[in-house]
């Protein structure tokens, strides 16, 4: 092995310096490994990415983007984000690629940047039946700076009613309307909202953070082809470093590039870029596609394996990596079924139903992913086992420390970071 130009593997340097630090690292790590990962938005990225992330690029500073640098010494690091741009474009098929922004808000608010000023209107989901917080939150920037107006699912289906879209729609001309939730487990019809856009003059964007892995690894339908951009975080399904990327057409491009900067960032985070470019090269892989299909079957059989135990999955069920799950059926809420699957080694997350009785801080469902596990190696049996864990855990707090046993000897068949370069 030849000098190494990243210190993740320096760890005995940490532990000397800081064994504050170093020790949370490696309790963080135990805590990873020794459960059951299911929060659907998480993912164990792999040690090459975590080297990148590692390395001295997050040393330099390179405000602007190749070639047109505010900062001398941007020859290496410009060759990192070259290669990043071309393989998004390639992968993606997309005729521009910005991998700047910091994480997935950042590349939201520069699309809201590059397409819509303070007070005019944008149609999104709603929040409450899965739409993210930069979707209208009036806690948020989107909320506070545009007039936000939304659509849901139907009360019946509990999927996106396109007519309803449509109607509103027409009914307040928004200048921008996105699509893409964080917690809606069926497919988005693009095609479909593309007709709406054209038909009210509106910019179409797709925020594809939960999905876009499924993307890449070509397990659903792209969203490229028919948004004038699509924003999403690298770190979710794509299993890339935290971050966020936008793309978009060409008519676009420069108005994305001046939204990222100057408008919304400063120096990107090339460590971080140069990690983009790694992932995106992982993604291409044969191997990445089949990960891909193996997250969504495990979804539906985990999916049906919770319905067996009387957990209803909303909309009937999944067609990608996570599921939604109505737990009125077993009378408990949202709030006391991750409490009870935490004292599991269950890691999930509470989640608000559509139409939910429950304030959100409470919730009457979960949502459960499979970007980890799968990476972990696991499948179908497997997604059937914590079904039933989950069922258990979930319905009687009493049998948490027996569940956990099960997790662990679970966990211990297919660990997370096998070879890990951190702390061992
Ligand atoms: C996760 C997510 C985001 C935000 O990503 P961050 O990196 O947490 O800022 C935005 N939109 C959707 C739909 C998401 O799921």
């Amino acid at each position: 092995m030849g000098e190494s130009p990243f210190w993740g593997p320096d760890f005995d340097q940490l532990e000397v310096e800081d064994p504050e630090i170093a020790g949370i690292l490696l309790s963080e790590l135990d805590r990873a490994r020794g459960g059951l990962q299911l929060i659907a938005s998480e993912n164990f990225t792999s040690p090459a990415v975590l080297a990148a992330l590692g390395s001295t690029l997050s040393n330099k500073y390179a405000e602007g983007y190749p070639g047109k640098r505010y900062y001398g010494g941007c020859a290496e690091v410009d060759k990192a984000e070259i290669i990043g741009i071309e393989r998004a474009k390639q992968l993606f098929g997309a005729e521009h690629a910005n991998l700047q922004p910091h994480s997935g808000a950042s590349a939201n608010l520069a699309a809201y940047g590059a397409f819509v000023k303070p007070g005019e209107t944008v149609l999104a989901m709603s929040l409450p039946h899965g739409g993210h917080l930069t979707h209208g939150s009036k806690v948020n920037f989107s909320g506070k700076w545009f007039e936000v107006v939304s659509y849901g699912v139907r009360e019946d289906t509990e999927t996106i009613d396109y007519d309803e879209v449509r109607t509103i729609a027409l009914q307040h001309r928004p200048r921008l309307i996105i699509c893409g939730a964080t917690a809606y487990p069926r497919l988005i019809d693009f095609a479909a909202f593309r007709q709406i856009a054209d038909e009210v003059g509106a910019i179409l964007m797709v925020d594809a953070a939960h999905f876009i892995g499924l993307v890449a690894g070509k397990a659903i339908p792209s969203p490229v082809p028919y948004a004038d951009v699509v924003t999403f975080t690298t770190h979710k399904v794509l299993r890339g470093p935290r971050g966020g990327m936008v793309l978009c057409k060409a008519e676009h491009a420069a108005a994305i590039d001046k939204a990222v900067f100057p408008m919304m960032q400063g120096g990107p985070l090339m460590h971080a870029v140069a990690a983009k470019a790694v992932a995106l090269k992982e993604a291409m892989s044969p191997d990445y596609q089949a990960y891909a299909a193996q997250v969504i079957r495990n979804a539906q059989a985990l999916s049906a394996e919770l319905a067996a135990q009387g957990m209803r999955p909303v909309s009937g069920g999944t067609d990608t990596h996570l599921a939604l799950i109505d737990l009125r059926g077993v009378g408990v809420t949202g709030a006391d079924a991750e409490v009870r699957c935490d004292a599991a080694r269950i890691t999930l997350n509470k989640n608000a139903i559509p139409y939910d009785p429950q304030p959100p801080t409470v919730g009457s469902g979960i949502r459960v992913g499979t970007p980890s596990v799968t990476t972990q190696g696991m499948g179908e049996p497997e997604m059937a086992v914590i079904g039933r864990l989950i069922g258990t855990a979930v319905t009687d707090p009493a049998s948490a420390a027996a569940v956990a046993d099960e997790v662990t000897e679970l966990v211990s068949r297919f660990p997370a970071y096998a070879q890990t370069p951190v702390g061992v």
